[in-house]
């Protein structure tokens, strides 16, 4: 298999060298030139495989450029449960009938973004072997809280790599900031800046895509790439647990062989609900894919109607991993629906730099909500929903999942489809400890980080992570703020 750019589908690599190179020269993202296919004999073939079997037999039909050796040492190297506390790695955890959490939150930094971020830099460190490359390779990242953190873990003290993150100085939670600034490893560094999340993504992209920076960096012995979703080799891991998840359902009797499960994902840059839909792509009995969002609807608002519209206020909100207006993966999706249409989407994505907006086609919006489902939930709902599932379930959710849980709730309620649901819990409570205590006990006054973590966990009989409980003894290494225009220097400087 090989990876195309979306904006023009000449450029045509093996899966090393889009994961190297993390987007395409001209700005478009790589997707894969054809779709693999998994039948229903050889998915129900992976229920009685753990998850590293799981990931190397998915993961084995993208990554055909890497040898059944290398690929098993990344996916052995990756999910181990020395670096997860769930045995299952992403265990399905189900709530009533047909009602089921995938927890993608039991690695090292507490997010869903470990699933990607563990297994990434054993494909890059493999990808620089497979492409000969003598450069050392610069990660940059623009992170709305969890990305940074994931990433910096993933590539801390990483052979021939560096890792410098950038975050909106107000845009992430307390405990989001603590992980990054208190970050150890000799080759990383970190930054928050003046700006929101697509402040610090817009400048990331801007400085790839600069060639007089690129040639200074060369002349200096490095080259970048992307721990962001735009790089393919973050979206290929997390098409694993969809199917992951189907098998647990499988082997718990919870559905039949082949029987359509629904996915529902709380959405931010697409990059997680785009996964589930290259899931389905590839034979994963998937029907819809419910999309939601928090008050920045902007995705919500473009499967309604097929306009994207980023011109709109932004809102800081409770669920700040998905305080975005620009959803990168989208164009990879507008790829598919579009039928590989490189000119077209390159037209798009032109007009959604310098309008802010743009309008799909009849045919394309019709397509689209064949397959996605949007809704949205505002703030008020959000903690409402966390104090709905912990009284009637016991079960405590963060912010981010109690708006998908919202938004599936809702859509039940609207349409009474009763297909088996799996809703992707993408963060644990205790990485947004204010707002979850507010919720399940009605008022919080606590301001201090930790003490706050103490009563969550007697609120809710649950345990506290032990990265989080660590934090409280690191040293803050990085408190540098800078303004978002800043950026390039910032790249300059770290990399002297
Ligand atoms: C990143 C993130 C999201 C959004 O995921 P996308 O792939 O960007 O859509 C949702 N929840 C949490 C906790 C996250 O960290």
């Amino acid at each position: 298999m090989n990876y195309i750019s979306t904006r023009n589908k000449n450029i045509k690599v093996p899966s090393a060298l889009a994961i190297k190179q993390g987007i395409s020269e001209e700005g478009g993202l790589f997707v894969p030139d054809s779709i693999p296919s998994f039948s229903v004999e050889e998915i129900s073939s992976m229920v009685k495989m753990n998850y590293r079997e799981r990931a190397f037999f998915v993961l084995s039909k993208y990554l055909t450029d890497f040898s059944e050796k290398e690929l098993r040492y990344c996916t052995d190297n990756a999910y181990t449960n020395e670096k997860f506390r769930s045995e299952k790695i992403a265990p399905v955890v189900e709530l009533e009938k047909g009602f089921n959490i995938l927890e993608l939150w039991h690695g090292p930094t507490c997010a869903f973004k470990d699933m990607a971020l563990q297994i990434l830099p054993f494909f890059l460190t493999t990808s620089i072997k497979l492409t000969n490359e003598d450069k050392t390779v610069c990660i940059l990242v623009a992170t709305s809280g969890d990305t940074g953190k994931a990433a910096l873990e993933g590539f801390s003290d990483v052979e021939g790599t560096n890792i410098l993150v950038f975050y909106p100085e107000l845009g992430v939670s307390n405990m989001q900031k603590l992980q990054m600034k208190t970050q150890e490893g000799n080759n990383v560094g970190v930054c928050a800046i003046k700006g929101n999340f697509d402040d610090a993504q817009s400048g990331v992209k801007k400085i790839f895509t600069d060639e007089n920076i690129k040639n200074e960096l060369e002349k200096r012995g490095y080259m970048f790439s992307s721990a962001n979703s735009i790089n393919f080799g973050r979206l290929c891991p997390q098409i694993v647990y969809y199917f992951s998840a189907y098998c647990d359902l499988l082997e718990e009797g919870k559905i039949n062989p082949g029987e359509k499960i629904n996915v529902v994902v709380p959405t931010g840059n697409f990059g997680n609900i785009l996964a589930a839909y290259y899931a389905k792509l590839a034979g994963l009995p998937i029907d819809k894919l419910i999309c939601a969002s928090n008050k920045n609807k902007v995705l919500t608002d473009f499967i309604n109607t097929g306009v994207y519209n980023k011109n709109r206020e932004f809102f800081a909100t409770s669920s700040p991993s998905m305080d975005i207006l620009i959803s990168s993966n989208l164009e990879r999706l507008l790829f598919a629906l579009y039928e590989n249409d490189d000119k077209e989407i390159a037209s798009l994505m032109k007009k959604l730099s310098e309008e802010g907006e743009y309008k799909v086609s009849s045919e394309v919006l019709e397509k689209l909500q064949q397959n996605f489902y949007g809704g949205y939930c505002d703030e008020e709902a959000t903690l409402e929903t966390i104090k709905y599932i912990f009284d009637k379930y016991g079960y405590t959710c963060d912010t981010h999942t109690a708006v998908a849980v919202k938004v599936y709730l809702d859509y039940k309620e609207k349409t009474n489809d009763e297909t088996v649901s799996v809703i992707a819990s993408t963060a644990s409570p205790y990485k947004f400890p204010d707002n979850v205590l507010k919720a399940v006990a009605g008022e919080n006054k606590e301001t201090d980080d930790f003490k706050l973590l103490e009563k969550l966990s007697e609120e809710t009989k649950t345990e506290i992570p032990n990265p989080i409980k660590e934090l409280k003894n690191k040293k803050v290494r990085f408190d540098k703020v800078i303004e978002k225009s800043d950026m390039e220097e910032a790249v300059l400087d770290l990399l002297k």
